[in-house]
């Protein structure tokens, strides 16, 4: 494909993409394809001749969309949105046909800098301490893992990075019940030992009990085990339960350890100063990570990971072959050092188009206006007779079932299976569930980009329908 070749594919590229947005409410929200569908249509073997551009197009429109689950629907109402965003994708565009890989300062200066002045601008717009250092990482899940790493190395003194772990001294690492899954993978792969993750135990709004948290180190330290990280959750993934940050990070604070919290889904909130004190106590913490790719409308990927102790990460991640030295190393942010990539997209684009295009003021319009829709569509589940509400509503996701007093909690838990099976089959809606106290608990998420009354409205109507047949 050459460039002029080019310009004519891109432009009915763009053609297919403004009619996909302009139409997306007409397609089934989660993907109606079976195991095979998609696999079954393609040729066993890569093609050996070039092929035609209208052709690959075509191919895309009827193999791939019908695979495809349409996570910028605003009838998406499952897990947490992967939000995008018509700046963000423009920024995106521009990443991609630059095509830079930003790993030190000299690959590309702008990106670096770039990178350091929006994630000053992001700390500042959501009340974040003025000492934290931020980066991009491409995931919560990889920025858990960074900040586990660096928790490892600073309490040993580096020596697990130089000599592996050594002797008998065991490790423990805290966080609740119900906080996410990465942190459990981080734990494995930073070679503790899944059995080093300690669950402390939960109240009844789903948040971490800091007695019980206190109770267990001391347990451990009684064991001679030494207690190493805390990780706190600042919405958990199944109702968005707040752990009560003040009295964990005093907790560690008075005994050094490690703090990291993960705000994942709800950070994006603090840009609105009323959801502040669920960060009560931020200034102590070691790192935070939210996801400016859940909610904040910048696309997959963009996580934004901030860090008290920069010296400590980098000390953590920095090795410096011949081959990557530059003049500039002493004066510049090589970002390289501080994660596990040396690669790196050109990420800070969409966040720089964002935030210029939406300005603090639209994306604290944005927020707060889906939390708000939230609020009512809890409040008519809540005066249901029908349904019961399974957990405070601290933002945007409802947590709730179908309910029948002369029902057992399992043919609850059964009845609320089959409507979420239907909900999903008839493609209006999408929602996933959880289970909360062991009731199958369906969630629905209302902070799609461009979700409004008229969508959240929809959602209960088809949700009352299937719960009624
Ligand atoms: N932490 C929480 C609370 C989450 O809900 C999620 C994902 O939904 C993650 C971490 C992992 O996020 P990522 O997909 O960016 O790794």
């Amino acid at each position: 494909m050459d460039i002029k070749e080019f310009k004519k594919n891109a432009h009915k590229t763009l053609d297919y993409i403004f009619d996909y947005y302009e139409n997306i409410e007409k397609l089934p929200v989660k993907s109606q394809a079976a195991p095979g569908d998609i696999i079954n249509k393609l040729p066993e073997k890569a093609p050996e001749k070039p092929e035609d551009y209208d052709q690959i197009l075509k191919d895309f429109d009827s193999i791939i969309m019908p695979g495809i689950t349409h996570w910028q629907h605003p009838n998406f109402h499952a897990y947490f949105n992967s939000n995008g965003s018509f700046p963000s994708f423009l920024g995106e565009m521009l990443s991609t046909a630059i095509g830079a890989q930003c790993m030190i300062w000299q690959t590309s200066p702008a990106a670096a800098e770039l990178e350091q002045r929006v994630m000053e601008w992001l700390r500042d717009l959501c009340g974040l301490p003025g000492h934290f250092h931020g980066v991009i990482q491409d995931s919560a899940s990889t920025a858990t893992l960074v900040s586990i790493l660096t928790a490892r190395e600073k309490v040993s003194a580096y020596d697990i990075n130089r000599h592996g772990f050594r002797g008998s001294r065991k490790y423990s690492i805290y966080c609740s019940a119900e906080a996410h899954s990465s942190i459990d993978k981080a734990v494995r792969i930073a070679g503790f030992g899944a059995d080093s993750l300690k669950k402390v135990s939960t109240d009844e709004n789903f948040a971490m009990i800091p007695s019980e948290l206190n109770r267990m180190i001391e347990e451990d330290i009684d064991n001679d085990v030494q207690p190493l990280a805390v990780i706190a959750a600042i919405g958990t993934t199944s109702s968005v339960a707040i752990d009560p940050l003040k009295e964990i990070s005093d907790i560690c604070n008075k005994r050094g350890l490690w703090l990291h919290v993960d705000g994942a889904h709800a950070g994006t909130a603090m840009i609105l100063p009323e959801f502040r004190y669920m960060i009560e106590g931020i200034e102590l913490a070691d790192s935070y990570v939210f996801n400016p790719h859940k909610w904040m409308f910048t696309n997959f990927d963009c996580s934004a990971y901030f860090v008290r102790d920069k010296e400590a990460l980098i000390k953590t991640f920095s090795i410096l072959p011949e081959y990557l030295k530059t003049e500039e190393d002493k004066f510049v942010n090589n970002y390289r050092d501080w994660g596990i990539q040396l690669g790196r997209r050109f990420r800070a684009l969409k966040l720089w188009f964002v935030l210029r295009s939406f300005g603090a003021e639209g994306l604290r319009k944005k927020i707060s206006g889906h939390i708000n829709i939230a609020k009512d569509i809890a409040e008519k589940i809540e005066t249901h007779p029908d349904f019961e509400i399974l957990a405070p509503v601290n933002l945007n996701v409802i947590c709730f079932r179908y309910f029948h007093p002369e029902k057992s909690e399992m043919e609850l838990n059964a009845i609320n299976e089959s409507i979420l099976k239907k909900i999903n089959a008839s493609g209006e809606i999408y929602i996933t569930h959880t289970k909360l106290k062991g009731k199958y608990t369906l969630r629905l998420v209302l902070g799609q980009t461009e979700l409004t009354e008229r969508h959240a409205a929809k959602a209960w109507q088809v949700i009352k329908q299937y719960a009624t047949q």
